[in-house]
């Protein structure tokens, strides 16, 4: 017999079904058990009665619980023993409940199973918290370590759920407008795009690495030069960034690069883009501005003193979504403190990334007064919180060494670790500009959840560790050896 879901039982009336999954919360009415019965699409309530006649079927492959004795079971007797969480097959015949007994909360309230057989798959132990409300009041660190009961969380599922339409959504979108989803390698070279790299240390060449990608940046690019025009990706980035409460080493972007663009005409897509997510997937949120307000970073700075303004006209309402580009940015900013090991202390470093166009084509320009030069940067946010970045991109290479050398580059460091992108530039390079927009930020506000975690399958911990698997770990000194890595005593 096939199996269903338990959601499709109430089109089986006075129909025998066999459904699967977990027990969820179990009730005993005198002789009567009842319980629910959990699937990912539901819960279905599964009635049990004391009926003598009815004997465990299939004793060759189930029960698991009373192997050896199991000839002659009664189901009733096997279901006395079910606790919360075992995984368990019951086939039974779908019943109308009694109008008094319908439950409105559930998909399947109109209905329940008359169980006529049961095997149990597996049992459970205690889990180590409830799982039956949204899970907030529970200790996170906990929550992370045991993850997949975390996730058994109807909350938690639903933010799954969400991901992915939003993500098929944007797909759709992009693919009805030309665009062609492109994979890159997550094994890169190490870039100058402000974090620092995760380095994976190569086996074959001795002291060499790559680096895992902090963004597909060049390679968007390159597909630019290859002629692709419009691109995207569903792309995960990594950044071995300080520990910060809501940050995680790696996280989703959707990543898009065109050419032959224009800022405006970016920045309309991406407009057009979330006005129709948010109509078609959160039909229950408002917009408070559309088209969406556009500031120039200098002003953005003096009105609101943050480059990602919350311009909500109600900050309390859940359903309200504001959202803002912030143009015309500075394209360096001084740091006091190294960004990471590539940067020394007290220098410029971009405001974007070095890949984005100066307003000014001028290389003495650029380099005489940094602090003034503007850049054709844009960023998205949405409630208060970034939500996206990019920018018009540099494709004059005088420029773009102008711009490396006031990073702090070294006009032969400049050439021997960007070779492949001068060169590309020499055969033919379009104008183009991109964008990334933040999945995990924007699932995160829409949702109302108070971090990004919230929206994540398998997150980190705020300080990068995940406690499920307990990583970062250890690894032999076989493998150190064949990576040719020495520890430091200290
Ligand atoms: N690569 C940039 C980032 O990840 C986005 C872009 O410029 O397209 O922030």
């Amino acid at each position: 017999m096939q199996r269903v879901l338990n959601i499709e039982t109430v089109k089986y009336i006075n129909k025998t079904v066999k459904v699967c999954g977990w027990v969820n919360s179990i009730r005993s009415h005198g002789k009567i058990i009842f319980f629910d019965l959990r699937d990912r699409s539901g819960l279905v309530q599964i009635v049990f009665s004391p009926n003598p006649k009815l004997k465990v079927k299939n004793e060759k492959h189930a029960p698991y619980r009373t192997e050896g004795s199991g000839a002659g079971l009664k189901v009733y007797d096997l279901a006395r023993t079910l606790r919360p969480e075992w995984v368990i097959e019951v086939i039974g015949t779908v019943k109308e409940r009694p109008k008094g007994m319908i439950n409105p909360k559930i998909g399947t309230g109109k209905v329940e199973l008359q169980a006529e057989n049961l095997k149990v798959f597996s049992e459970a132990k205690t889990l180590p918290f409830p799982i039956d409300t949204p899970g907030y009041e529970i200790r996170e660190e906990i929550r992370l370590k045991y993850r997949y009961l975390d996730l058994r969380r109807e909350r938690l599922l639903k933010n799954l759920e969400k991901r992915q339409l939003v993500i098929q959504f944007m797909r759709t979108f992009l693919q009805n407008e030309g665009f062609l989803e492109v994979e890159t390698p997550i094994l890169t070279k190490s870039t100058p795009e402000g974090a620092r790299d995760y380095l994976v240390p190569s086996r074959l060449y001795p002291g060499k690495f790559y680096a895992l990608p902090q963004s597909p940046q060049q390679y968007k690019q390159l597909l630019m030069v290859a002629g692709l025009e419009k691109y995207f990706q569903i792309a995960r980035c990594l950044r071995d960034e300080d520990p910060r409460a809501d940050r995680q080493p790696e996280h989703t972007q959707l990543d898009i690069e065109m050419s032959f663009v224009e800022k405006e005409a970016l920045l309309d897509l991406i407009e057009g883009l979330y006005i129709a997510l948010v109509k078609k997937l959160f039909p229950e949120k408002k917009i408070t501005e559309i088209p969406f307000p556009k500031m120039m970073y200098k002003e953005a700075m003096k009105k609101y003193k943050t480059d990602k303004p919350d311009l909500r006209k109600d900050k309390k309402d859940q359903n309200e979504l504001a959202f803002c580009f912030i143009t015309d940015f500075p394209m360096f900013e001084w740091h006091s403190e190294p960004a990471s090991a590539k940067a020394t202390a007290g220098k410029w470093g971009a405001m974007h990334h070095p890949f984005t166009k100066p307003q000014t084509e001028n290389s003495e320009e650029i380099k005489k007064n940094p602090e003034e030069i503007l850049a054709e940067q844009y960023d998205f946010a949405l409630n208060g919180n970034e939500i996206g970045g990019g920018s018009i991109r540099n494709t004059n290479p005088e420029v773009l060494i102008a711009v490396f050398e006031i990073l702090g580059h070294k006009k032969d460091e400049i050439k021997k670790n960007f070779s492949h992108y001068f060169e590309a530039f020499s055969y033919g390079i379009p104008p183009h500009g991109g964008i990334a927009l933040g999945i995990d930020r924007f699932l995160a506000t829409i949702l109302n959840e108070p971090n990004i975690r919230e929206v994540i399958a398998f997150p980190k911990t705020g300080d990068s560790r995940d406690l499920m698997m307990g990583i970062p770990a250890d690894v032999s000194k076989e493998q150190l050896k064949e990576l040719h890595i020495k520890l430091s005593k200290n």
